[in-house]
């Protein structure tokens, strides 16, 4: 896999367009910076990789714009040595940003192609993130609390089994909406019972699908 000249090239004009419409985390811009979009993407569509756009990747499925890995990233705040859970590996991709900001990572997937070809190429790359195969919307209990949880598909609520495994004073970010428009969701638990939740802009994920989703 080559990361070329070019690439790093195109790979900043994006991060300087995203910086353009808000994006302000140095954290999020530097790891956006050091990683290669293009490694996780199908060859077809390697130069398309650092356009501002959602690409197909197998199973129907999708990588994430740019633009929403950065501002789902940013919402989280992440500190080096947050235990972390991704919902949602699809690519990789997001996986290693948080990586690379230094969060203990584990990601989950439900689709098993997905997951196995996300876990072998995170390993590849040194990712070191534990890749789980299960239904996200059920959070991952045996590895619970988490200081931060992701989650990187649309969901019709928020599972409540997410607000358990979020430690005191960790924040979720979920899109929550129907399954064609979602609105992202900045939870952050106040005490055990009590939480706040901030309704930000428009997305539009794939469907999460589970127990606790559609
Ligand atoms: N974060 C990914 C990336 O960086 O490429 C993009 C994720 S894609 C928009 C959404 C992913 O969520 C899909 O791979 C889908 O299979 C997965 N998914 C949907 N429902 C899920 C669930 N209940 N548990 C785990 N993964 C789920």
């Amino acid at each position: 896999m080559i990361d070329t000249y070019k690439d790093k090239g195109l790979r900043k004009r994006l991060i300087d367009e995203l910086t353009h419409k808000g994006i302000n985390d140095k954290k999020v811009i530097a790891a956006m910076l050091k990683v290669p979009r293009h490694f996780f993407m199908h060859t077809d569509f390697r130069t398309h990789a650092y356009q501002d756009k959602a690409f197909r990747i197998a199973e129907g499925q999708t990588i994430s714009q740019p633009y929403t890995v950065a501002f789902q990233t940013q919402l989280l705040q992440i500190e080096k040595g947050n235990k972390v859970l991704e919902i949602g590996t699809g690519s990789g991709y997001q996986a290693s940003i948080l990586v690379e900001m230094g969060a203990k990572l584990i990601t989950i997937e439900r689709n098993e192609i997905l997951y196995e070809n996300a876990t072998k190429l995170l390993h590849k790359l040194g990712y070191n993130a534990t890749c789980v195969l299960g239904d996200g919307s059920l959070g991952c209990a045996n590895e619970a609390p988490f200081d931060k949880i992701i989650v990187t598909a649309g969901a019709p609520v928020v599972p409540k089994a997410l607000i358990e495994q979020l430690k005191v004073g960790g924040i979720l970010v979920i899109p929550v909406g129907d399954e064609s428009v979602q609105k992202m969701h900045s939870i952050i638990k106040k005490s055990k019972n009590n939480y706040e939740e901030i309704i930000l802009n428009d997305f539009s994920f794939v469907p999460l699908i589970g127990e606790q989703a559609w």
